[in-house]
C-alpha cells in the first residue's frame, strides 16, 4: 500500500507493541485497519507516518499478582497521584524479551512493509521504500542490570533508545510520578549505575530519552553525555506545570546541545489545569510546538505522539490525524521548511548524531 500523504512523519514515541506483548490488553492485528487503538499498518500509512521510535514498557507488576485496575493500564493515562513502586529485574527482563520478539514477530509477518531500524541508512531506506521504520526504545532500563551485562545484547539485537526511567524510580535513576500538576524537580540525581549507563549507552550510540526522568538526574545527563539531549514525549511546562513536562532552563539546554523535543499529544500534558479532556482543541496542541520553536528554534521541536500510550485530542483521534495536525502548523505560520523539519528532518538530525 502506497503512503497516501506526501509528507512523512517520524515520531518519537509510541505504545502500539503494548497489545502484542502484555497479555491483557485487547487483542487486534497491526495489518488489518480496526478502530481499536491508535495504530495499525493500514492507518499508519494513511496518516503517512514513516516511522517511531516503538516503546516497551514494563507495567507495573505482573498481571498475575495484580489487583483489579492496577498495574498494566497505569500507564500515562493513570490520573493516581501516588508515586510508582521499582519493578524486579527478572520481571522486568522476562516481559521486556517478549516485548522484543513481539515487534521481531511483526516485522516478520509483515512482508517488508515493517523493518526495525539500527542505523541512519536503515532508517532513511526504510522511509525511501515506504517501509515502516521501527526504532526499538525501552521506557526504562529496569530489564539492564546494574552491571549492565545485557545491554550490549540488547543493543545487538536493535536497541538504540533508553529511557533510563519511566515515572519511577530503578537502579539507575527517579522518574517524574504522576501528579497532574508539580515541578520536574522531585528526589536525587542519578545513581552511580544511572552515570555509567549514560556513558555505556554514548559509547555504543543508544539515544537517552528524558522524558520521564526528574529533574536531578536531566541535569546528570546533561553533564556527563556527549549526545544531544533528547526528551522523545514530552511537553512545555510554562503552558501546562506537569512534572513530565520541560521547563524553560531544560529547553535551553536542549538547544545547546543540539537536541530535540517530541511533543507529546497527551491531553494531561497540554493544558494548563492537567484534566483528561478529549474534547480540549487542537490549538491547545499547537502552542507547544509554537512556545519551543519561539523559545529555542524550530531545529528542536518534533513530534513525540504517545500514541497507544494516552489519552490523545479527539481532534487528532489516531494515527490517521497527523495530516491535520500539519495543517495547524501551517496555518499557525510555520513555513514547509520548518514543517519538514518538526515532520522529519530534526529527528533523523539527532539520531545521525547520536547513533555509530
Ligand atoms: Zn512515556
Amino acid at each position: 500500500m502506497k503512503t497516501m500523504n506526501k509528507r512523512l512523519i517520524l515520531d518519537g514515541h509510541n505504545d502500539t507493541l503494548q497489545a502484542f506483548y502484555l497479555p491483557n490488553k485487547t487483542q487486534r492485528s497491526f495489518f488489518e485497519k480496526t478502530d481499536t487503538g491508535h495504530i495499525d499498518l493500514p492507518r499508519a500509512k494513511m496518516g503517512g507516518l514513516g516511522g517511531g521510535f516503538f516503546s516497551i514498557f514494563v507495567p507495573q507488576s505482573p498481571p498475575a499478582n495484580m489487583e483489579p485496575g492496577e498495574g498494566i493500564g497505569q500507564n500515562h493515562k493513570a490520573s493516581v497521584d501516588r508515586v510508582m513502586k521499582p519493578i524486579e529485574f527478572s520481571y522486568a527482563h522476562e516481559t521486556t524479551r517478549k516485548g522484543i520478539e513481539a515487534l521481531f514477530d511483526l516485522e516478520a509477518k509483515s512482508e517488508g512493509r515493517l523493518k526495525v531500524v539500527r542505523t541512519t541508512e536503515e532508517l532513511q531506506s526504510a522511509l525511501e521504500e515506504d517501509r515502516l521504520a521501527a526504532i526499538i526504545h525501552f521506557e526504562g532500563a529496569e530489564a539492564i542490570e546494574p552491571n549492565l551485562d545485557s545491554l550490549s545484547g540488547f543493543y545487538t539485537e536493535g536497541l538504540r533508545s533508553i529511557g533510563i526511567v519511566w515515572s519511577r524510580p530503578n537502579i539507575f535513576g527517579y522518574g517524574v510520578d504522576l501528579r497532574v500538576q508539580g515541578t520536574p524537580d522531585q528526589g536525587p540525581g542519578l545513581t552511580q549505575s544511572g552515570k555509567d549507563l549514560v556513558k555505556a549507552c554514548n559509547q555504543l550510540g543508544i539515544l537517552i530519552d528524558l522524558s520521564h526522568l526528574n529533574e536531578k538526574g536531566f541535569w546528570d545527563v546533561e553533564k556527563i553525555s556527549l549526545s544531544p539531549l533528547v526528551a522523545t514525549h514530552s511537553c512545555v511546562h510554562a503552558l501546562s506545570p506537569s512534572p513530565r513536562n520541560l521547563t524553560d532552563k531544560q529547553l535551553n539546554a536542549i538547544k545547546a546541545s543540539g537536541g530535540v523535543v517530541g511533543i507529546n499529544f497527551s491531553v494531561r500534558f497540554l493544558r494548563r489545569d492537567g484534566k483528561e479532556i478529549p474534547e480540549t482543541p487542537l490549538c491547545e496542541l499547537v502552542r507547544h510546538f509554537q512556545y519551543v520553536a519561539e523559545r529555542i528554534g524550530v531545529d528542536h521541536v518534533a513530534i513525540g505522539s504517545d500514541f497507544d500510550g494516552t489519552t490523545i485530542l479527539k481532534e487528532i483521534g489516531d494515527v490517521t490525524g497527523l495530516p491535520k495536525l500539519m495543517k495547524a502548523l501551517q496555518n499557525s505560520g510555520f513555513d514547509e521548511e520548518s514543517l519538514t523539519k518538526i515532520s522529519l528532518k530534526n529527528w533523523v538530525r539527532v539520531l545521525s548524531a547520536t547513533w555509530k
